[in-house]
This record gives structure tokens, sequence and C-alpha cells, in this order.
């Protein structure tokens, strides 16, 4: 099959991305497509406009800040299981992402794709409730929020509830700083918008 007509944006920055998400009711992200695509060729996504943010600058980006590592949004699933800072901060990030699908697909698909698709059958919803990651959220006007990964099990949805809402990161903790059970938790640390 093939997919139902959309509009295809490409913006080059966060901020066009957020206007594009924002102009039409149901718009979706791009990022590796490897989930989106046959949702979109079998017609089971039928989204009026597909926003493609691979041409966003930075958000490939794995990095270290106050102590969590950060996913970008457009980080490749190869890129990240090749990180030397994955893997020796987030060792079961590695050890998941190597079980994720194979080379072809991790060559295009990104992490964060992933935890958006939200196939409970997926490797790395699990990791990221392990690990306590959070997302960072930004919406329409711009504001940036954290929130914990969805831990349903419920099957993806190819008509996300906040389609406007964007997930441009995610981060962990490295399982060294993983939070101690409820009952013994300390203060939550600082939190950073990305
Ligand atoms: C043959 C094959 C085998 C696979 N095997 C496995 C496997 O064994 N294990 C596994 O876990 N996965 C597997 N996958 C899925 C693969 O890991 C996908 O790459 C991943 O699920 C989606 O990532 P993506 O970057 O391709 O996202 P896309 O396909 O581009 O997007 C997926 C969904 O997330 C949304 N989205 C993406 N990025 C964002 C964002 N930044 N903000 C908001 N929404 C966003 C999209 O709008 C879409 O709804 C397989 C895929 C294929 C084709």
């Amino acid at each position: 099959m093939k997919p139902a007509p959309f509009e295809y944006r490409r913006p080059a920055t966060v901020a066009g991305a957020l206007a594009d998400l924002a102009a039409a009711e149901g718009a979706r992200v791009l990022a590796g497509g490897q989930s989106l695509v046959p949702l979109l060729n079998l017609r089971l996504a039928t989204p009026p406009v597909v926003v493609d943010i691979n041409r966003v600058e930075g958000l490939d980006a794995v990095v270290e800040r106050e102590g969590r590592v950060h996913i970008g949004a457009t980080a490749r699933q190869s890129a990240v299981l090749a990180s030397e800072l994955v893997r020796s901060r987030l060792p079961l990030v590695a050890a998941a992402l190597a079980r994720v699908a194979h080379p072809q697909v991790r060559a295009r698909g990104t992490v964060v794709g992933n935890l958006c698709h939200h196939d409970p059958a997926s490797e790395m919803p699990a990791v990221a409730v392990a690990l306590d990651a959070e997302f960072t959220v930004v919406a329409p006007d711009g504001s940036a929020a954290t929130s914990p990964p969805p831990t349903s099990s419920s099957a993806p949805s190819p008509s996300p509830s906040r389609p406007a809402a964007w997930s441009p990161a995610s981060r962990s903790r490295s399982p060294r700083q993983a939070p101690a059970p409820a009952s013994t938790r300390s203060p939550a640390r600082p939190r950073t918008s990305r």
C-alpha cells in the first residue's frame, strides 16, 4: 500500500519544527522512519503533516550534562550503541540496543523515536524505566518540561493522544546514580530543560 497524502515539512530549527507541529492537528514527527513509515504505508496512521526533524542541527548529540546522559532526538541507535559514553555510563542501554532489530534498522532508527513509538515488545521502554530515564518534552509554545517514560503496556498508538507535544531528547541516569528505592530516595536533583 501507499500512504494517504500528507504534507512533508523539513524544518532546520527546533522553533520551526514546533511551528510545523502546531500548525496542523495530528501532525507527526518523522525521526528514523522505521516505525512511522510502515504505519503510513499501511494507512494505520494518516497524519495531515509529517515533520522531518533530521535537518534540525544538534539533535543527534549524545552528551553528558550534570551527571546525566542526554540522547538527542535524532541520535541513531547505531550511534548510541557505539558511544563510549553510553557504553561506560549506561551499559544496559548498549546491551539492549545490540538486540534491537539489525544493523540496517539501527542505522536509521533513533532511540527517542523508539521510546516515542512505545511498543511494549521493544527493549528500550523497559530499559528507560529501569534507568529512571526522563523525556524532555517541548510544547508548541516552546516551554520545556521533563516527564518519565510511559509505563502502560498498551500497543503503540497510530494516533498519539498528544500529537503536538514533541520529545527532542531523552536522558538517563547512569546505573551508579540510579535512584534508591522510593522510601529512601534522596531529593530530586535539579532538572535542566535540555
Ligand atoms: C525490520 C524491523 C525490525 C525491528 N525490530 C525491533 C526490535 O527488535 N526491537 C525494537 O525495539 N524495535 C525494533 N524495530 C523498531 C525500530 O527500533 C524503530 O527504529 C523505532 O521503533 C522507531 O524509531 P524511529 O527513529 O525509526 O522513529 P519513527 O519511525 O520516525 O517514529 C516512530 C513514532 O515516534 C514518533 N516520534 C519519533 N520521534 C519523535 C520525537 N522526537 N518526538 C515525538 N514523537 C516522535 C513518530 O511520530 C512516530 O509516531 C524494528 C523496526 C524494523 C523496521
